[in-house]
This record gives C-alpha cells, sequence and structure tokens, in this order.
C-alpha cells in the first residue's frame, strides 16, 4: 500500500490566532497589516516545487479581504475547504451562530472557486457533537477537527459512534467523515506530532522518524500548519504572554527551511487533498 501524506493548511493570518486573541480582538483585524499573500505565496512555491496538493482550510474572513489569494489557490490545483468566518470557537458559539459563521464562510469560498465546498476545520480544533450534526446540515462531506491530543487545553473531543473507514478516514452515524490530525502513539502515550508549533518545536530529523513511525503503521499521515508559521517578519508583539509568545514565534524563521527538507525526505509518498483521499 502507498504512504499518503495529507499536507493542511488553515489560512488564517498572523493577527487572527488565538494565543494573539488579547493584543488582537476582532475589532481591530480590519487595521491590522496583512501579510497572507505573501507567506502564502511562498508556500504555494514550496508545494509546486515537491508536487505537493494540499487542502487549504480558509477563514471566511481572508477570502472577503483577500479572494484573490483564494482563487491562486485553487488555481494551483490544491482543494479549498472551510475554516468557519470568524474564527471563533465552536464551543463558544450558540447553535444558531455557529449554523450561521459556518454558512457564511462556506456560500463565500464557494462564489469565489465556483466550486463546492466539502470540508471543515474547527478553529482550534474545538469540535463538538453540535458542530458534526450541523456541518451534515449545510451539506459538508467532511470535517477535519479532531486532535487527540488532549493536553492542549483547547482542543474538543470527538463525540458518538464512528467506524473506520480506511487509514486516516473515519465515518460517523449521520454519513459525515472524520479526518484527524494524526498524532504519534509512544510508550502508551499521545505526543504531538500532527504540525503547526510542535512541527516547529522538534527537530526536522526526529519529526521525520516518527511520521515514518506513523506511515509505518498506518500508511497515512495528515499534518497542519498556518502560512504565518513560515513569516518570520511579521510583526513581534512584546506585550504576549511569555508561553503564548513562545508558541507563536519558536523556530519561525527556520520554518520554511525545515518544511523544504521534510517535504523531500518523503518524496516517495503521494501528497493528495483531503477530498482526493476520500473519493479515490
Ligand atoms: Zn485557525
Amino acid at each position: 500500500m502507498q504512504k499518503t501524506i495529507l499536507i493542511t493548511v488553515d489560512l488564517e493570518d498572523w493577527f487572527q490566532v488565538e494565543n494573539l486573541r488579547s493584543c488582537f480582538p476582532h475589532e481591530k483585524w480590519e487595521k491590522s497589516l496583512l501579510r497572507i499573500e505573501a507567506s502564502t505565496r511562498n508556500l504555494l512555491a514550496l508545494f509546486k516545487k515537491h508536487h505537493v496538493k494540499a487542502t487549504f482550510f480558509a477563514l471566511g474572513w481572508i477570502a472577503k479581504h483577500c479572494p484573490e489569494i483564494i482563487k491562486e489557490i485553487s488555481e494551483n490545483g490544491h482543494e479549498i475547504a472551510s475554516h468557519g468566518f470568524n474564527h471563533e470557537l465552536c464551543n463558544t458559539l450558540s447553535r444558531a451562530k455557529l449554523s450561521q459563521d459556518i454558512q457564511r464562510g462556506k456560500e463565500l469560498l464557494e462564489s469565489i472557486t465556483n466550486q463546492q465546498i466539502f470540508g471543515y476545520r474547527a478553529p482550534n480544533f474545538s469540535v463538538t457533537e453540535e458542530l458534526i450534526s450541523i456541518l451534515k446540515d449545510h451539506g459538508f462531506i467532511y470535517d477535519s477537527s479532531f486532535n487527540d491530543f488532549s493536553a492542549h487545553e483547547r482542543y474538543g473531543s470527538l463525540p458518538g459512534e464512528w467506524t473506520v473507514e480506511k487509514p486516516g478516514l473515519l465515518k460517523g452515524y449521520n454519513g459525515l467523515y472524520e479526518m484527524p490530525v494524526r498524532n504519534l502513539n509512544l510508550w502508551g502515550r499521545t505526543m504531538p506530532w500532527g504540525g503547526g508549533g510542535y512541527f516547529r518545536l522538534i527537530p526536522v530529523r526526529i519529526f521525520n522518524m516518527g511520521v515514518e513511525k506513523i506511515l509505518n503503521s498506518d500508511h497515512t499521515y495528515l499534518f497542519y500548519c498556518h502560512p504565518w508559521e513560515f513569516d518570520p517578519d511579521q510583526p513581534r508583539i512584546r506585550s504576549l504572554r511569555r508561553d503564548y509568545r513562545f508558541r507563536h514565534y519558536v523556530n519561525i524563521g527556520s520554518n520554511l527551511s525545515k518544511m523544504d527538507r521534510f517535504l523531500h525526505h518523503f518524496s516517495g509518498c503521494r501528497f493528495m487533498s483531503c477530498h482526493e483521499y476520500i473519493t479515490e
């Protein structure tokens, strides 16, 4: 069985991250410096170099302000999926508000790409039972909001009965698919191995060894990252809480070359979008 890597990108800008929320509440977004087009183009160039087809979970707010980058990603052959509109945690919204945020994001992305949007990822992996039922109502085929690294305080849990459809793909009671972020099980513990800040923190050789272990047992690995994680020239917010500052900026300067080495190391694998993997 050929090994498959699913690269996913949460398309949001540096000031929209939960760890920076105290300095950049939603009211400040309109006046914040947008850097997402340049940082996304760096990633697109890297993906082209390594023949990677990825999935971009785009924030509706970004699609509204930068529709061109959504088109560009789509024209490069990547899948556009949804990250909601305003990046509010699903477990803090009423059903009506969550439903509205999801529908608004989906409609906008579909009008920009002229394509159906199949997938959704909750901000900060804040999956809830309500979210799973709402997604089905709005015509989504899959969700990718579950991260089983339970030590992170904002991650949600996956409720209900799920059956394994194939490696890395679960099917829920209502027919919705789930594509969880993949972590590493080591000595009976779940180690955060899905990407993001953990990818920046762990030396690439060790990270690659962990991914190899996952691929050897499961043949499939799902990775996530954000364009701002490859943008060392973004404004530095000095007043941030020390732990949030560490999480946001650790190894940001070397991350693009690290990603290059990571993709090169796994060049024998196939890289495909989430929707392609579900429907192949
Ligand atoms: Zn996000």
